[in-house]
C-alpha cells in the first residue's frame, strides 16, 4: 500500500470531524477555530519502540497508550482535549497491526470527541508522536506554578498499578502494559479549585519534585494515606509498596494542590468523579520533599523516579 492509501484507508475514513475542524486531513495544514476567547494548549509526547512501549505489546494497546499519555497533559492543565496531529515512523507496512493500532487509537478519541486533523506516516524506527490540542479559558490554566505553603495535596486514583504490574513476573511482559485512565474530567473539574497541577508520569516522587521546585517550597507527604494500587499475585512488603508507588512511572494520575478554604469546593466536585481523591500531605516552606512512615520516621528514597538520558551512551 502506498502512503495516501494508507492514510485514507486507516486515518482518514476513521477520523471524526468536529465542527470547529475548518480543514482535516488531506491538506497542507489542518485549520481549526478555537471557541472565541480561550488558550489554545499544546502539548506532544513521542513513544519509542523498546523504551515505552514494546514491540509484543498488542497493536491496540500500543495506540490507546499514544493517545492517553497526550491526554494526561490536558487533564493536568485542565484543558478540554479538541484536536491531535499524529506522526507514525514504521519500520514496515503490516495492515493487521494498523488496523489494531487504530482501534486503540480511535476508541480514545471518540470517546472525548476529538479529532483526528493530520500527521504523517514515515518508514524508519519504530515510533509515534501525538501533539494534542485543547482550549480553555486563559484565567482559569492548572499550571505547575501556584502552590503556596499550607495547601493541601491530593492525588487521583491509585498509585504504583503500572510498577507493581511490571514486578509480576508471573505475568508476560507483552500483557503488562497498563490501561492508562487520562482524569480529563477531572481536571477539568478542578479548574479555579486546584493551586497548581502536575500530571504523574514518572513516579510520584519526581513530578512533584517539580512542582515544588516551581513553587520554591517543600512538602509532607504521609505514607499510610498514599491510595496504593492493589498487587495481585506478588507479594511486596510495605515499604517496596511505598517504593515502587513513589519511584514507579506511568501511573497517570493528577497530583494537584488546594488551598485550604477551597477544599470544600474540591469535596463537591470530586462527587462527580469516577475515580478517588486522596489527600497525601500538605505543602511546607522547607525546600524537601519529606515522606513520613506512621511513626513519624522518614523514608529514604532509592530513587526519584524514570529518568531519561540517565544511563552511559
Ligand atoms: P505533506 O507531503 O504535505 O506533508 P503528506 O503527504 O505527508 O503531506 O500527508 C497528506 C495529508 O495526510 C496531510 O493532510 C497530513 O496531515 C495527513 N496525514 C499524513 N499522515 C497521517 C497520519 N498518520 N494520520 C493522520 N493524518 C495524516
Ligand atoms: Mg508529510
Amino acid at each position: 500500500m502506498k502512503e495516501f492509501d494508507l492514510i485514507a484507508a486507516f486515518f482518514k475514513k476513521r477520523a471524526r470531524r468536529r465542527q470547529d475542524v475548518v480543514l482535516g486531513i488531506g491538506d497542507d495544514a489542518a485549520a481549526v477555530i478555537p471557541p472565541l476567547g480561550q488558550a489554545v494548549m499544546i502539548s506532544t509526547d513521542t513513544l519509542n519502540a523498546g523504551t515505552h512501549f514494546l514491540t509484543t505489546h498488542s497493536a491496540e494497546s500500543i495506540g490507546h497508550r499514544a493517545i492517553a499519555v497526550n491526554l494526561s497533559d490536558m487533564a493536568a492543565m485542565g484543558a478540554e482535549p479538541a484536536w491531535v496531529t499524529l506522526s507514525l515512523s514504521l519500520p514496515h507496512v503490516d495492515s493487521t497491526w494498523l488496523s489494531g493500532f487504530c482501534d486503540g487509537f480511535f476508541s480514545l478519541l471518540d470517546e472525548y470527541q476529538i479529532s483526528l486533523v493530520g500527521g504523517d506516516i514515515t518508514q524508519g524506527p519504530f515510533s509515534m508522536t501525538v501533539t494534542i490540542l485543547g482550549v480553555a479559558p486563559p484565567s482559569l490554566l492548572l499550571k505547575r506554578v501556584g502552590a503556596a505553603v499550607g495547601d493541601y495535596i491530593y492525588v487521583t486514583g491509585t498509585l504504583g498499578k503500572a510498577s507493581y504490574a511490571l514486578q509480576d513476573t508471573t505475568q508476560p511482559a507483552s500483557e503488562r502494559l497498563s490501561r492508562v485512565s487520562a482524569r480529563v474530567k477531572e481536571g477539568i473539574s478542578l479548574r479555579g479549585i486546584a493551586s497548581a497541577a502536575i500530571d504523574i508520569s514518572d513516579g510520584l516522587a519526581q513530578d512533584l519534585s517539580h512542582l515544588l521546585q516551581c513553587n520554591q517550597v517543600g512538602a509532607e507527604i504521609t505514607l499510610t494515606q498514599l491510595p496504593l494500587a492493589d498487587a495481585p499475585k506478588i507479594q511486596l512488603s510495605e515499604e517496596a509498596s511505598w517504593q515502587l508507588a513513589l519511584t514507579g512511572g506511568d501511573d497517570y494520575e493528577l497530583c494537584f494542590t488546594v488551598p485550604p478554604d477551597r477544599v470544600m469546593l474540591l469535596e463537591t466536585a470530586a462527587r462527580e468523579w469516577t475515580c478517588k481523591v486522596t489527600r497525601i500531605g500538605r505543602i511546607i516552606a522547607t525546600s524537601a520533599l519529606r515522606c513520613l512512615r506512621g511513626d513519624g520516621t522518614l523514608l529514604a528514597l532509592t530513587q526519584l523516579g524514570y529518568q531519561h538520558f540517565n544511563s552511559e551512551g
